[in-house]
């Protein structure tokens, strides 16, 4: 697996992929998968399912400055370089794509940004403004440069993977959105680089917010689709672990992000909670 470092190295190596140097035209396929680092299981099973899709297979890795506001964990965000090239070597990617902030950022604060407007101020979006303008402009910028057939994302982001959509129609890109399910630890909680921060109590405060998800899967099972009753048996799960803060608890279409009155397929039963300093979300696709 060979480490990339500019966006020029990625763009060369995709097209060498694709066969505008020689090969065969339309034969391979590109994948991408983005990701931030600190690598787990859940990361893991995008570059599977990108390995299993694809001819060619990148991994990104890059803490990106501008999805972070000014008080969160930007300059803490766990970093661990040597690890993160072994797994996405042993699960297969071709290239590593790992940039600098001014290799991705050339103009620095004067930086071209992209704007998904309506979606981005929902869920994360209203709790952490700019998070999904950071978060577009940076996938841009990836799929730009690498111009994958598919590029992979994780449900776990379900708000991030509406905004992508929503960019990737309106800029009429040639990539296609692919939704990997999400993965969780043996007792429900969602893989996460920031479970790292969590202490042994909080690691059990945080399986509150599958916990209430779990409840709401059931409830739904047996025939309730009402938004009120369901969200009401979610903040119940949360009253009974008053250390843990909801940030949202929300039922919302998932392809705009506005609350439905009604669970159909295709809601987005999400939450996003607060354990000590710790921000945690979840989520389910009601079908
Ligand atoms: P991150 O490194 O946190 O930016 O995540 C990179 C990608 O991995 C995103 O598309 C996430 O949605 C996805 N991801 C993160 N955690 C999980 C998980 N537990 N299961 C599946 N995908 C995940």
């Amino acid at each position: 697996m060979e480490v990339l470092r500019t966006v020029t190295e990625l763009r060369r190596w995709s097209r060498a992929a694709r066969g505008a140097l020689g090969n065969t035209i339309g034969a391979n396929r590109i994948g991408l998968v983005p990701t931030m680092g600190a690598l787990h299981a859940g990361h893991a099973s995008l570059i599977h399912a990108a390995r299993a899709a694809c001819t060619h297979v990148a991994v990104s890795l890059f803490v990106n400055p501008t999805q972070f506001g000014p008080n969160e964990d930007y300059a803490r965000y766990p970093r661990s370089f040597e690890a993160d090239c072994a797994l996405a070597k042993s699960e297969g990617a071709d290239v590593l794509f790992a940039p600098t902030v001014e290799e991705l950022y050339p103009s620095g604060s004067d930086s071209t940004f992209v704007e998904v407007p309506g979606l981005s101020n929902c869920l994360d979006g209203a709790s952490r403004p700019g998070h999904f303008r950071g978060v577009a402009t940076v996938v841009a910028k990836l799929l730009i440069a690498a111009e994958p057939d598919l590029a992979f994302f994780g449900q776990k982001d379900a708000a991030q993977v509406a905004v992508l959509r929503r960019m990737v129609a309106d800029l009429r890109l040639a990539t296609e959105i692919v939704v990997c399910p999400i993965v969780r630890d043996s007792d429900g909680l969602a893989l996460s680089s920031r479970n790292a921060y969590l202490t042994p109590a909080e690691r059990t405060q945080a399986l509150t917010l599958s916990r209430a998800i779990r409840h709401v899967e059931s409830l739904v099972t047996q025939g309730e689709r009402r938004s009120e009753p369901l969200l009401a048996a979610a903040h119940e799960v949360f009253a009974a672990e008053p250390a843990v803060r909801i940030d949202y608890i929300a039922l919302v279409d998932w392809s705009t992000l506005l609350p439905v009155a009604t669970a159909a397929p295709d809601t987005l039963f999400a939450i996003a909670a607060w354990v000590g300093a710790t921000r945690l979300i979840d989520n389910t696709i009601l079908r």
